[in-house]
């Protein structure tokens, strides 16, 4: 059986990553997502298991003691994520390409372990106004936590050039083309 690969999707939140993974996973590529665990809590439309594993912050820090997780990091204050070796192994075992919807430390973290398998995409909007606008149509922070997500879309940036990939998420339909395009040469080659 031909080996799995990994893809992960890296980009400020609100860039557009969620709505281009779920056009890729619509697609036909044998992709399976990898399913975070999360401290933080399920937002109005998540389901557990389904979009995270939410776990209690006890929980969690109780998973990191046991080294459950490939990669974990706290993304917001008090707010952690990682990816568990079970998931990933799960996946694996099942001959599945494996895609990440991860911060830039964590996709970076993986890219470096995994340096052959791995392709890194960065997904970034035109501008902040851009991205700020997004948050806010979609409705799911509040204003403090758009400001804290757009704090750090700042910092998150400046990693862009490390990725393999970079996609500037304007015209939604050319993005998705974009995105499909790079996976599936990544898969074939
Ligand atoms: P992320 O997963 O990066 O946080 P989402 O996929 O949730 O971002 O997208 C944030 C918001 O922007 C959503 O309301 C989504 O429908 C919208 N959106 C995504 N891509 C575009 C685009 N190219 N143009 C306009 N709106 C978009
Ligand atoms: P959100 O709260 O919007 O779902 O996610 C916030 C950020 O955490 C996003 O950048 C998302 O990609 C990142 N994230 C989700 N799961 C993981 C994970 O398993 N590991 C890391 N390092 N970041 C993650």
């Amino acid at each position: 059986m031909k080996e799995g690969k990994f893809i992960v999707v890296s980009a400020p939140s609100g860039s557009g990553k969620t709505t281009l993974v779920k056009a890729l996973l619509s697609e036909n590529l044998d992709l399976s997502f990898s399913i975070s665990a999360t401290s933080r809590k399920p937002r109005i439309d998540e389901v557990d298991n389904v979009d995270y594993h939410f776990l209690s912050t006890i929980e969690f820090k109780k998973h990191i003691e046991k080294g459950a997780f490939i990669e974990y990091e706290e993304v917001y204050p008090n707010k952690f994520y990682g990816t568990l070796k079970t998931e990933v192994e799960r996946k694996w075992r099942s001959g599945k390409h494996i895609i990440f919807d991860i911060d830039v430390i964590g996709a970076l973290n993986i890219k470096k372990k995994y340096p052959n398998q791995t392709l890194s995409i960065f997904i970034n909007t035109p501008s902040i106004d851009v991205l700020e606008e997004r948050l806010r149509s979609r409705g799911n922070d509040s204003e403090s936590g758009i400001q804290e997500r757009i704090q750090k879309a700042n910092e998150e940036i400046k990693f862009s050039e490390k990725f393999d990939k970079s996609i500037i998420n304007d015209d939604l339909e050319k993005s998705k083309k974009q995105i499909i395009k790079v996976v599936k040469e990544f898969i074939d080659s």
